[in-house]
């Protein structure tokens, strides 16, 4: 398959041919549509993540459709449409069973640490799949395991916002739009010009609907 590999930090991604991965019992091969480019991924090529595991098939932000799946996985099937989670953790630690998979000892990132999404094909543990329904394009849901997700975290379990919050946005690049999209949920209004419910951002940041 082919795949863009960072093979030196600051260096240039690298068009590669490279064997397709060798799944295990409990893991899931996923045939590539779709791959965000996040902000991170400058860092992660800089040098400046902490990482040393070069070569990198960088790429965390992944969705494509399920090419084959191991003998214990009985969820998920070749054709699902999937959005890659890109944290592998070892989903037995205290950490892991509590929902803070993030805090895992074990934790390992796809596009950081381990190989990511740039590429024909990826593998990750089927635990990390989540199932896309059809009317979500693969180009929206590649995002979801990180800019969406980090931002929904940070509005729903860490600020806590609630209706009635008056909430300052503080860097509006991609994870700000996405926060800004979750704390907006609870302006869904019934949009007179558009004859149609819509949210919209309100008047204060601009992001008015037509009414
Ligand atoms: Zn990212
Ligand atoms: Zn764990």
């Amino acid at each position: 398959m082919r795949a863009l590999v960072l093979e030196e930090f600051n260096g240039p991604l690298v068009m590669k041919d490279v064997p397709v991965p060798i799944i295990s019992p409990h893991e899931v091969l996923v045939r590539v549509r779709n791959v965000g480019v996040c902000g991170t991924d400058l860092k992660i090529r800089a040098g400046r993540m902490g990482l040393d595991a070069l070569p990198l098939i960088m790429g965390h932000e992944v969705a494509g459709e399920v090419a084959e799946v191991g003998s214990e996985i009985e969820y998920l099937a070749p054709g699902d449409r999937v959005a890659v989670g890109f944290y592998v953790t070892c989903s037995r630690c205290q950490f892991c069973r509590e929902g803070r998979d993030t805090l895992c000892p074990q934790v390992r990132q796809h596009g950081f640490s381990i190989d990511g999404g740039m590429a024909g094909y990826i593998k990750t543990p089927g635990v990390n799949l989540c199932k896309v329904p059809d009317h979500v394009p693969l180009e929206q849901a590649c995002i979801l395991s990180d800019a969406v997700s980090t931002s929904y975290h940070a509005v729903t379990k860490r600020a806590r916002v609630g209706p009635g919050n008056t909430v300052a946005l503080i860097g509006v690049g991609g994870v700000g739009l996405h926060a800004l999209h979750c704390q907006v949920g609870w302006r869904l209004h019934h949009c007179r010009g558009h004859q149609r419910r819509t949210f919209s951002a309100g008047p204060k940041v601009g992001g008015r609907c037509c009414d």
